[in-house]
């Protein structure tokens, strides 16, 4: 099937080593071959990778390279932009998007893997949740002669089983399904940037208000899914005529971390936030799975199950469109977290 046509795409971005993986003198378990294709933990050649070999010394007890060969619909190596990954995950879906479409794109992957970089980005280099409004505005701004549109954003989090608003911050609020608008979360801020500076600096804030709790794995972790949402209302301007209004929406999920609550030896209140997390993420990758099974046939899928699936119940499956970015780090030190990602991933594909 062509990229375009699916309804899921399966994309990897592979981050640059940091300073410590570098210093570290593990060695690189990932590969990348091609636009679409990885080796996970590739057998060493005679002589070490050339241009991939960091320390030089091999790690510890080493494993036998499992030299695995994964196939995506794209594969972003270390030294993509975010113009790379913007332009081939959702400008690939605005078209579906302006044609009505809800549409949904996800960064996966455990903390510290380069989710939150390619979803928001960081000053100077704004993510895929700044590029897309910013190339919506523009393509609207293009039809303004055939359609009067409006666009709304809102930007919130899904924490410890809660929403909250985090442009204005307060929750926890509740979701309610409206039968004429779709999934609602009760007193949820929308607003309207006025420029793409002012988008960036509400994108900022809003991050900044994220709940961030430190953990033994990353102590600026987060375990919260952070969730900004497009809302796109258009409407033909043709004289005499009632024509009818066309709504959509594109959710920006940056998920909180993959990694499995018992790998950052999480206690108390941490461990109960922890099941949490797992709860929306599960919940998240049972509805997907429970899509794959589904296709043609009618399946049970399990929104209810969590906040986030509740959220994105009519943002998922059917004819919405989604891009699943899994991100990953390089270095041997996550060998686990990056295995079970792009085991995860190519699982995804199904869809
Ligand atoms: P996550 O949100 O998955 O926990 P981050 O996005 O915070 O991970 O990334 C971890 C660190 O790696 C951050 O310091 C981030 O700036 C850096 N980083 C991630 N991806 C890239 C990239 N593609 N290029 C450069 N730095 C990156
Ligand atoms: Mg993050």
């Amino acid at each position: 099937m062509a990229v375009e046509d699916s309804t899921l795409q399966v994309v990897v971005r592979v981050r640059p080593p940091t300073p410590r993986e570098l210093d570290s003198q593990r060695r690189p378990v990932v590969q990348v071959v091609d636009e679409r294709v990885l080796v996970f933990n590739p057998e060493e050649p005679d002589g070490g990778f050339p241009g991939l070999k960091w320390g030089g010394t091999h790690d510890g007890p080493k494993k036998k390279g499992k030299d695995l060969t994964f196939v995506f619909d794209r594969v972003f190596g270390e030294a993509s932009t975010q113009q790379d990954v913007f332009q081939h995950t959702t400008h690939s879906v605005l078209d579906s998007f302006l044609q009505g479409y809800n549409c949904s794109v996800f960064a996966y992957g455990a903390t510290g893997a380069g989710k939150t970089h390619t979803m928001l980005g960081r000053e100077g280099d704004p993510g895929i949740m700044y590029l897309t409004t910013v190339e919506l505005y523009r393509r609207l701004e293009a039809r303004q002669q055939e359609k009067c549109f409006e666009v709304l954003i809102s930007y919130q989090e899904v924490y410890n089983e809660q929403i909250h608003d985090l442009l204005e911050p307060k929750g926890p609020l509740a979701i309610r399904e409206d039968p004429d608008k779709g999934v609602v979360v009760q007193g949820l801020s929308f607003h309207q940037p006025a420029s793409a500076e002012q988008l960036l600096e509400m994108l900022t804030r809003g991050n900044r208000n994220r709940t961030q709790h430190p953990t033994d794995a990353n102590a600026t972790s987060s375990r919260s899914h952070a969730i900004f949402q497009i809302f796109v209302k258009q409407q033909d301007r043709v004289p005499g005529l009632t024509q009818a209004v066309q709504v959509a929406k594109m959710s920006l999920i940056d998920l909180a971390g993959s990694e499995r609550a018992s790998s950052t030896h999480a206690k108390g209140e941490r461990l109960r936030e922890g099941a949490n997390i797992n709860r929306s993420l599960l919940a998240l990758i049972n509805v997907l799975n429970a899509l794959a099974d589904a296709k043609g046939r009618k399946t049970h899928v399990p929104y209810r199950d969590s906040k986030l699936t509740r959220l994105l119940k009519d943002s998922l499956g059917g004819n919405c469109r989604t891009v699943m970015i899994a991100a990953i780090s390089p270095s041997s030190l996550t060998y686990e977290d990056t295995y079970n990602t792009l085991k995860y991933a190519d699982r995804a594909k199904e869809i």
